[in-house]
This record gives C-alpha cells, sequence and structure tokens, in this order.
C-alpha cells in the first residue's frame, strides 16, 4: 500500500478524555474515532489489526470444534422474559419499541438467542454435543463507558455455547474452551492469569476469567504462590482468627459524641479497628427492605458476596437513606446488629470476635463487648473481601494482588437457560431431559486494547507481528531522490511478492514527520531508505526494541520475509 493513498489520521494530542495509554493511541494513531460516548469507529488501520485478533479467535474456535454463525443484535422481549431476564437485567440493557408497539432489546450478550435456536434445530440427542459461536456487536448502556474501547456501550464480543447430554459433558466442551482461550490469548501475545470467578447475573455453577495483567485493569486477582488465583469478587481467604477466644463480659453502653466513623471510634475508645463491627445497611429493591451487613472495622465488604446471599441482581441493591435507617430503628453512623429485626448478613471474622465495639442504634452512643449468637444473630458468610496478605484458602500462605483486565470469561451454565426455555433432547426412553450449556465470551475490542497496554513505549504503539496492521514500512529519505526512489520501490515490490504486508511512504514529507508516524502506529519493522541506497545498504529499525542498524537491503528482505512466514 501507498502511504499517499492511506487514511493516516495520526495525531499530536489525544483529547483530554482519553485517559490511558490504550485509548490515547488508539486516538493518536488513527486507529479509532469518538462517535458518542462509548461508541466508536474503526478506521482502515484500525479495522486491520481487528480483523486479525478476529482471525486469530476463529482458528482456535474453528480448531475446537465450535461452528460459526452469526446472530442479530436484535433480540426480541419474549426470550427474555422466558429466561426470566427482561426484568433482572436492568438498565445496562438498551431496549426499545417498535412502530406494532413490540419491545425488543440489543443483545448485550446472547444465551437466550442461541438457547432458542438450539431448542428448534436440534431435535436429536445424535447432534449432542454442540458447541457454536459467533464474532458479532454487543450492546451495554454501561453507566460509565470509559477508556476508549476497554469499556464501551457498543463493542465486539466472540460468544461461544455448549450443548452437551449432562454434566460430564459440559466438564468436557468446558475444559476444550478453556485450552482453545490459553491459545488464543498466547498467539496475541498476552500476560495474562486465569482466575476463579463469580457467575454473576449470567449464573451457573463454575466460571474463570482471563485477566490481562496491567496496572490500568478494573479487576483486583487474588492470587498465590501455590497456583490459587481469583478475581476479588469471588476470592476466598482463610478466617483470621482475631479474639476470638475470649471470655464473654457483659454488654456496655457508653458515651461516643460525634464519633461515627471506624476511625473516629477506634481513636475514642481506645481500641483498633479490628475490635469494631463495621456495619452498613443497604436496602434491598426487591423485597423493600433493608438489610444490615456485618464485617469487622478492618474489612471492606464484599458486594457481589452479599447480592449472591441475597439472591438478587447487582442493580436491585443499594445504600440505604438516612431515612431508611431512622425507620429501621437506628441512626446513621451509629448502626448496630444488635436489638434490630431485620436480615442481617454477617461475616465469619465478625460473627467470631468476642467483645466487639458496636453501635447502639442511638446517636452518638456505642456498646462494648458485643457477641454474636449472644448478642445478634443473622447469615453467617464470608462477605468480606480477601486483601493483600490474608491467607490462601488452598496452602494457607499470604495471598498477593495484582491488577488485571478481564479480556475473556467461561461458564458453566448446567441447565439454568435450557431448562425455562425448555430446550431439551429426548433420552432413549422418550424423557425430555434439558441440555446441559455452558458460554464463553471474549471482548475482543477490549483486548485490542489490552494489547496495546502492553505494547506500548513514549512513541506509540509496538504491535506484535501477527496483530499489526501491516508488517513492515519503506521509507525513503527522499522520494524526489530518483535512486532512493527506485530502490525503495524495488524493497516494496520484493515485500510484497513474499507476502509481506507491506507499505512505501511515498508522502513527500520530511523524514521524522514520517518516522513518528509508523512508530506511533506501530509498524514492526521500518526499512529506511537513504544515501546509502545505491550501496544496496539500508537503515533497518526494529519497532518493538527501536534498535536501528545499517545493513544489506536483500538481508533486510530476507529478515522481514522469514518472520512474517513465521507467524502463527
Ligand atoms: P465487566 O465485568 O468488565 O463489566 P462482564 O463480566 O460484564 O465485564 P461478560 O458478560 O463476561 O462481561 O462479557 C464477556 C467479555 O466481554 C468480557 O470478558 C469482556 O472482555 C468483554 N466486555 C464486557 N463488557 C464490555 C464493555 N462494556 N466493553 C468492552 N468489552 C466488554
Ligand atoms: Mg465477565
Amino acid at each position: 500500500m501507498k502511504a499517499s493513498k492511506m487514511l493516516i489520521a495520526t495525531l499530536k494530542e489525544a483529547p483530554n478524555e482519553a485517559q490511558i495509554s490504550s485509548h490515547i493511541l488508539l486516538i493518536r494513531a488513527g486507529m479509532i474515532r469518538k462517535l458518542v460516548a462509548g461508541v466508536y469507529n474503526y478506521l482502515p488501520l484500525g479495522l486491520r489489526t481487528l480483523n486479525k485478533i478476529e482471525k486469530v479467535i476463529r482458528e482456535e474456535m474453528d480448531n475446537a470444534g465450535a461452528l460459526e454463525i452469526l446472530s442479530s443484535a436484535v433480540q426480541p422481549k419474549e426470550l427474555w422474559v422466558e429466561s426470566g431476564r427482561w426484568e433482572k437485567y436492568g438498565p445496562e440493557l438498551m431496549r426499545f419499541t417498535d412502530r406494532h408497539e413490540r419491545e425488543f432489546c440489543l443483545g448485550p450478550t446472547h444465551e437466550e438467542i442461541f438457547t432458542d435456536l438450539v431448542r428448534t434445530e436440534v431435535k436429536s440427542k445424535k447432534n449432542l454435543p454442540l458447541c457454536i459461536y459467533q464474532i458479532q456487536t454487543k450492546y451495554r448502556d454501561e453507566l460509565r463507558p470509559r477508556f476508549g474501547l476497554m469499556r464501551g456501550r457498543e463493542f465486539i464480543m466472540k460468544d461461544a455455547y455448549s450443548f452437551d447430554l449432562d454434566e460430564k459433558g459440559l466438564d468436557e466442551s468446558y475444559q476444550t474452551m478453556y485450552k482453545a482461550y490459553d491459545n488464543v490469548f498466547t498467539r496475541l501475545g498476552l500476560n495474562y492469569q486465569v482466575v476463579l470467578a463469580d457467575t454473576g447475573a449470567i449464573g451457573g455453577s463454575g466460571s474463570h476469567q482471563f485477566m490481562a495483567l496491567s496496572e490500568i485493569g478494573e479487576s483486583d486477582i487474588i492470587y498465590c504462590d501455590c497456583g490459587y488465583a481469583a478475581d476479588i469478587e469471588k476470592a476466598d481467604s482463610l478466617v483470621d482468627k482475631y479474639r476470638t477466644d475470649e471470655e464473654e463480659k457483659e454488654l456496655t453502653v457508653v458515651d461516643t459524641p460525634h464519633a461515627k466513623t471506624i476511625e473516629e471510634i477506634s481513636e475514642f475508645l481506645k481500641v483498633t479497628p479490628k475490635d469494631v463491627l463495621k456495619t452498613v445497611v443497604y436496602f434491598n429493591e426487591v423485597t423493600k427492605e433493608p438489610v444490615v451487613v456485618v464485617v469487622r472495622g478492618d474489612r471492606t465488604i464484599n458486594e457481589i458476596k452479599v447480592i449472591n446471599a441475597l439472591n438478587i441482581a447487582e442493580h436491585e441493591i443499594r445504600l440505604a437513606t438516612e431515612e431508611e435507617i431512622k425507620a429501621m430503628g437506628s441512626a446513621a453512623g451509629f448502626v448496630s446488629p444488635v436489638g434490630l429485626k431485620v436480615t442481617t448478613l454477617v461475616d465469619e471474622e465478625a460473627s467470631l470476635l468476642k467483645n466487639g465495639v458496636a453501635g447502639a442504634n442511638k446517636s452518638d452512643r456505642h456498646i462494648m463487648n458485643v457477641n454474636y449468637g449472644r448478642d445478634y444473630q443473622g447469615i453467617v458468610k464470608n462477605f468480606r473481601n480477601a486483601e493483600n496478605n490474608d491467607l490462601c484458602p488452598v496452602c494457607g500462605k499470604p495471598l498477593k494482588v495484582e491488577k488485571g483486565i478481564e479480556v475473556g470469561q467461561i461458564f458453566k451454565l448446567g441447565t439454568k437457560y435450557s431448562e425455562p426455555m425448555a430446550c431439551t433432547y429426548q433420552t432413549d426412553n422418550g424423557q425430555n431431559v434439558p441440555m446441559v450449556m455452558g458460554c464463553y465470551g471474549i471482548g475482543v475490542t477490549r483486548t485490542m486494547s489490552s494489547i496495546i497496554e502492553q505494547y506500548h513505549d513514549e512513541f506509540g504503539i509496538k504491535w506484535p507481528l501477527n496483530v499489526a496492521p501491516y508488517h513492515a514500512v519503506v521509507v525513503p529519505i527522499n522520494y524526489k531522490d530518483e535512486t532512493m526512489k527506485e530502490v525503495a520501490e524495488n524493497i516494496y515490490e520484493q515485500l510484497k511478492a513474499n507476502k509481506v504486508e507491506v507499505i512505501l511512504d511515498d508522502r513527500d514529507e520530511r523524514p521524522g514527520f514520517k518516522f513518528k508516524d509508523w512508530e506511533l502506529i506501530g509498524i514492526p519493522y521500518i526499512i529506511v531508505v537513504g544515501r546509502r541506497a545505491g550501496e544496496g545498504i539500508c537503515e533497518f529499525k526494529v519497532r518493538q526494541t527501536m534498535e536501528k542498524t545499517e545493513i544489506e537491503i536483500n538481508n533486510a528482505i530476507e529478515i522481514v520475509t522469514n518472520a512474517v512466514k513465521e507467524i502463527k
């Protein structure tokens, strides 16, 4: 491709709203342009890379025996009612009504559609197991679309769904996909970790997330050298047995004027946050009742564990207002589980703590020596976030924390969709049994951003060769110089003949200007044709390392050709 014929939309600066490297570089390199918040146009260079990422994913899905289909983003309400998610999904679901008052949504995911497809098309158990997938556009009205392609309102996902005869079959399908995901992210050059995950609104019995490791990741990964790794939402840790074997002392009410926060009360009573029961009041929008959650004062509440215990969705819970706390018979800042008659969830550590400090449900008062069982009751479970240096639930050694970007997630769905939607097969004795399902997603556009997060420097993007928009660029220092022009064109033609995706920079611009563009865009090999062109010598620059060497032109052609041949 001749540079003069390309749409090279590089920019010196990205708009202020672009905060992370991948967002800034995607815009500056002219790969994407914002249309509205969370919705982007993909320009030619960006689309080439996106297509290459999709190609890797397609190959691995096909190798794993999955069959590609393509369904619509438009989904009828009826199917979502059948699965029970029309109510449950909340405001992220983009809903609309057609001219006949029929309701639809733009698919944020496709469980309902694929389940419906298989229940109508697959009649015999001979067709099972079956795994089908698509690479298609999804819509989610994210509360805060941000970070460019990382969290869009429109994004591209590869979603696959497996249908098996039984749990054993599902285990096999799940393992096959797990392996395919490993292959995809390895081939894309990502430094990633697989973690145990919560199953969230999609539901089901088991799940893993594939996390690209990055400082800007929005997920906390809790991991241990023994191999245990989980998303913070799911992570477990051993109970810290702090003050668990003291004699239970008598309840004492004390005046604590204006001491509301854990820090204030700890300082006032000369105790540590660990000695205090942190009591937070939520409001369950489904039952329209307050819910009290108790963790030790040094801990934070894991809201996913809370909503899972209540069997509700994330948008169905919120913090209670001061009025609601008052109506419950308490006072904001001085809430305690003692004497309240509301649903109470108690973290294991809080339940074991002897003689803790709690609010008195009255302003400016606290109670000392509060003990679970004797003074209050509730549902005891793990409701805390695991933290750095907590002990590993598998081996007991200290856990560590790291940030990751969720690029993919796989779920064992079981019969969560096949049962309510009657996606069944007939057994030999004529019984209709629901198929056992799995679902498997990769955020394709998010993966593109994640690669940039891991492959960039102060000059721009350093694309791995297999996903770079082009493999190489030939840059004559001065295209008006006859020798340089001829030599550059010659290299360009030879590389093209060798199946290298190559650009000839025939623009009438200063060399520095041209180099900046290619370094920003991240073309892996830059062949500079300059003064020594006549002697058969060029300057050969490798983008990953920014290493520059003067080598023979033939040698440069050979290096690039061989590297391209080896792309997997
Ligand atoms: P998150 O927790 O980041 O909101 P999710 O768990 O809701 O993501 P899934 O339903 O598991 O997402 O979707 C499969 C994949 O699609 C995710 O692993 C992620 O890579 C990608 N993805 C999800 N939401 C977005 C989005 N708003 N923009 C871009 N990619 C997304
Ligand atoms: Mg997910």
